[in-house]
């Protein structure tokens, strides 16, 4: 029992070290153009703004917001009296539309951390990138990159 306890307590550490150094270097990534990716991260004060605006949209018709919330697909889903912020798009290869949660950059660690440590087992970066993108919207495949490059598992 206590071995258990003991591979926990080491886990955690690892997991808590890994969010420290991740979440620094998230905080002066940037979306340049000149990058790879052009995803643009939402962080949660531009979340609660949007969800703002989708809730009170009747009341408040800045018609800037409400073409940027249109022509960015954004709309809110209710799970268990709980309103979430969701992003609509038109998959360029299948023209399907697929309705997602939004990434939202104060839970990239969590999103990543449950997808690449606890579900998948330290896949690499395109599969986890693969599962990420089915799950969520908005999480750039740089910061994905980053997360692995940073796993203390992955560079044991
Ligand atoms: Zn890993």
């Amino acid at each position: 029992m206590g071995g258990i306890n003991e591979i926990d307590i080491e886990r955690d550490e690892r997991k808590e070290h890994h969010r420290l150094i991740f979440e620094e270097w998230l905080t002066t990534y940037k979306s340049y153009p000149n990058q790879k990716s052009t995803t643009k991260i939402i962080n949660q004060e531009r979340a609660d703004k949007i969800v703002s605006y989708l809730i009170n949209r009747e009341l408040n018709p800045d018609p800037n917001s409400k073409f940027f919330v249109k022509q960015k697909g954004f709309n809110l889903v209710k799970i268990e009296d709980k309103e979430f912020l969701y992003r609509q798009k038109t998959e360029k290869s299948s023209n399907a539309t697929i309705n997602l949660p939004v990434a939202i950059k104060e839970n990239f660690f969590d999103i990543l951390f449950n997808v690449h440590w606890i579900q998948r087992g330290h896949i690499g970066v395109d599969k986890t990138f693969h599962q990420i993108k089915v799950r969520y919207d908005g999480m750039p495949k740089p910061v994905i990159c980053e997360f692995i490059k940073k796993c203390p598992i992955c560079n044991l």
